[in-house]
């Protein structure tokens, strides 16, 4: 490649990022990054039942036929929407749009970059979380009390005392991440691409979730559904010029203490 061309190349792949319209680009691939670890739930856990407020209706925990067992199982979507709210925390007022009402999210062509990760009005999702399935095919659960707090007035009902189900501390669940499109570095360490803000914002999003800084569920506010995730593995796909078969790397990811930087082991294939 000239240098010219070599140029204008880097100034159009700097374009591409700027241009917010360009995070609609599932037309082609060009990475895909798998994401696989083990998410422990380090205090009772209830995700289920949407009158939870209330204190009637549906309190069970949302379970799944698995193997002809009723396990409980934490659905991915719970754990995206929880991952979409801190980003939009992280990236600050004004940054991000304002789900869930529509009307608020952003339009086509003017993307915030947390609509380029979790999608919204017209622009698919860049991330897939699959539903979290225990490890084990015992899930103790047990009740716990709790008082039906109004949801409008935010006062207790007087005398309405109401059980919720919850899944026991300590269980451990598959984690499955997936992310299309979003350019990573894996050089040394694993660590965000400078031009693409995305990037960074997933691994602040991993770092959290391993420092037990991510909440799903019910009553997360009272200390409920606290995660940790650990034992991560990545897989990264990345189109080679050329090449039909994307070139896949293996590694094994390390936490360490600064939130932004994540060590990586290449694993042998
Ligand atoms: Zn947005």
């Amino acid at each position: 490649m000239s240098a010219n061309l070599e140029t204008e190349h880097n100034q159009r792949d700097k374009g591409t990022v700027d241009k917010m319209n360009d995070y609609q680009d599932f037309n082609s691939f060009k990475s895909l990054l798998k994401l696989q670890g083990i998410i422990k739930n380090l205090t009772q856990t209830h995700v289920g039942g949407s009158s939870l407020e209330m204190g009637i209706g549906e309190n069970s925990v949302f379970k799944q036929n698995i193997g002809g067992i009723d396990l409980p199982v934490i659905p991915g979507t719970s754990l995206k929407g929880v991952l979409r709210t801190e980003a939009e925390k992280l990236v600050g007022n004004g940054n991000s749009c304002e789900p869930p009402n529509t009307s608020n999210m952003c339009k086509e062509d003017n993307y915030c970059p947390v609509c380029g990760i979790f999608g919204g009005n017209s622009l698919a999702s860049h991330v897939k979380v699959l539903d979290l399935i225990p490890t084990e095919d015992d899930v103790p659960t047990s009740q716990k009390p709790g008082v039906a707090i109004h949801r409008v007035l935010g006062v207790a009902y007087p005398g309405a005392k109401y059980e919720i189900e919850v899944i026991e501390p300590e269980n451990e669940y598959f984690f499955d991440m997936f992310v299309e499109n979003i350019k990573f570095n894996f050089e040394e360490k694993l660590s965000a691409d400078k031009n693409d803000i995305r990037s960074k914002i997933i691994l602040y999003l991993l770092k959290k979730m391993a420092l037990n800084q991510i909440s799903v569920g019910g009553k997360t506010s009272g200390g409920l559904g606290v995660l940790k995730l650990s034992e991560l593995t990545a897989t990264y796909y990345t189109k080679v010029e050329g090449e039909f078969e994307p070139k896949e790397e293996k590694y094994t990811v390390t936490f360490n203490d600064d939130i932004n930087e994540f060590e990586v082991k290449k694993n042998s294939s």
